[in-house]
């Protein structure tokens, strides 16, 4: 792999001094960001070796960001008929809150949350793949480098694959759901062996130990505490200190959480994570609003990570932010609080989405501008998130001797005209659908909003073939209605480049 040289840039590293650097270049080598500075400062380290075969990228009117790290991510994309998608009528007037709204009902979704491992077991290789391969297509398009996965409706493998074929990083995990917490019934009730979930987790953990080319890791994650048996949870501790990785679970998600837990399950949903031994700095808490005081507190003592995803919450109807403010009182107490999408069977606000959605959110809540700065939200979806994941040593910001994931984001337009600050511009007026270059480890896999290396237009074919015959074998929707929503010809197909 040849040099090279993204010069011109107004460069944004994402380092802990949250530095700016109006005209910045960055020089890539062997996928490493081998200097970072002014463009005059990079330009007067290049050797006359180095000029020969570099390959140099024009960022002028361009911002130069980390590559997003989405630390909280499942994939759902095969799920796109009967969850909340396609089937639903144009018409919004007579929707009404479910799943996770008014507060959502822990009950119905650690049931939920059981049915869908059964039923993603059905998905066949070939169809896991493709459906993989689109779904993280339109993260990494959207200027996501990394994801990390805590549980998805797809098979591991397929997720592990698809990475790589994409060329982008994702931490990999297993839908783990040993239990279920039913409504009518008063103790949780065993679904599954705990030893098989188990079982499931060190195998992904151990193909990905020997991963050839560094762009995936795995780690242990619980879907909900709910669904988490004493034995599956002691056995998820034992993995995370065997294999020296951080754990991820939804917990504090749901009004009515801790009672349940309480009632099903004996202990409120933080302190039984604590006495399973899983509390600790490598505890990656997923939303985490209604957490109690004395759970803040070892949440805290723990120095755990939070995870949130506020651009999600209002569509879906959770209370997860403004109701207890827990999240924000993390972040002012030290806690590393970081951003991410969570998931959908439909697309739903990126990581762009979700820094303005907290500059926003936060700024609004505590009447101060300054709260969340531009750099803070850019810093809850980059370097933070890579920290969490215990990942930080090698991504997360642009810094020498740091793996090379970056993107640029044009702003050479009407939004950004007499602007000094193209972030907080970008915070008021960009989106995902702005980001321009995407680059993972010194290869550049989108140029000018469009794939370098794969075809967009086979991509969405294969997915919708795999989504297609999904739905009709396995969730029996109606072949009709499946052929009428796939076969449709499609206005975005796109030649080969
Ligand atoms: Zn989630």
């Amino acid at each position: 792999m040849s040099a090279l040289l993204i010069r011109g840039g107004c460069l944004y590293p994402g380092d802990t001094g949250a530095r700016v650097i109006p005209d910045g270049s960055v020089l890539v080598e062997a996928g490493r960001i081998a200097a970072v500075g002014t463009t005059a400062d990079v330009e007067a380290g290049l050797t006359p070796a180095l000029r020969v075969g570099l390959r140099t990228i024009d960022a002028r009117g361009k911002m130069i960001l980390p590559g997003f790290v989405n630390a909280h991510w499942h994939e759902m994309f095969a799920l796109r008929f009967p969850f909340k998608g396609a089937l639903r009528p144009p018409a919004d007037r007579d929707d009404k809150p479910a799943f996770m709204a008014l507060g959502g009902d822990i009950r119905q979704i650690s049931t939920a949350f059981d049915v869908f491992h059964d039923q993603l077991e059905l998905l066949t290789p070939d169809e896991a793949s493709a459906i993989a391969r689109y779904s993280m297509w339109t993260q990494l398009r959207s200027g996501t480098t990394t994801l990390g996965d805590v549980g998805s409706f797809n098979r591991p493998q397929a997720l592990i694959r698809a990475a790589r074929d994409l060329g982008m990083r994702c931490v990999v995990s297993t839908w783990a759901s040993d239990a279920v917490c039913a409504e009518g019934e008063t103790r949780f009730r065993r679904t599954r062996d705990a030893d098989d979930e188990l079982r499931r987790i060190e195998d992904v953990l151990r193909e990905v130990a020997a991963d050839p080319d560094g762009l995936v890791r795995a780690w242990p994650t619980a879907v909900y505490g709910t669904n988490m048996s004493d034995e599956l949870g002691a056995g998820l501790a034992e993995l995370v200190d065997r294999f020296d990785v951080p754990f991820g679970t939804h917990v504090g998600a749901l009004r009515n959480e801790s009672a349940v837990m309480l009632a099903y399950h004996g202990n409120t949903p933080v302190r039984r994570f604590a006495e399973l031994g899983l509390l600790s700095d490598r505890f990656m808490a997923v939303h985490c609003a209604f957490a109690d005081e004395d759970e803040s507190k070892l949440l805290i003592e723990a120095n755990a990570h939070i995870s949130h995803s506020p651009a999600k919450y209002g569509p879906a109807g959770e209370s997860a932010l403004t109701e207890t403010r827990a999240m924000p009182r993390f972040r002012r107490a030290g806690l590393d609080v970081s951003l991410s999408t969570d998931g959908a069977s439909l697309p739903i606000g990126g990581m762009a989405e979700a820094m303005r959605a907290c500059w926003q959110m936060y700024n609004e809540m505590y009447a101060d501008p300054t709260e969340v700065l531009p750099t803070d939200a850019l810093a809850m979806a980059t370097r933070l998130p890579a920290r969490g994941l215990d990942w930080a040593a090698e991504i997360g910001s642009i810094e020498a001797g740091k793996q090379a994931d970056l993107q640029l984001i044009p702003t050479d337009d009407w939004r950004y005209l007499l602007n000094p600050r193209p972030l907080e511009a970008f915070l008021a007026l960009g989106g995902s659908t702005d980001v321009d270059t995407v680059v993972v480890a010194g290869r550049v896999l989108v140029e000018g909003g469009r794939a370098t290396g794969v075809d967009e237009a086979d991509l969405e074919a294969e997915y919708l073939a795999a989504l297609g015959s999904f739905s009709v074998r396995c969730l029996g929707i109606d072949p009709d209605v499946v052929a009428a929503l796939t076969g449709r010809p499609r206005k975005s197909r796109r030649q080969r480049k």
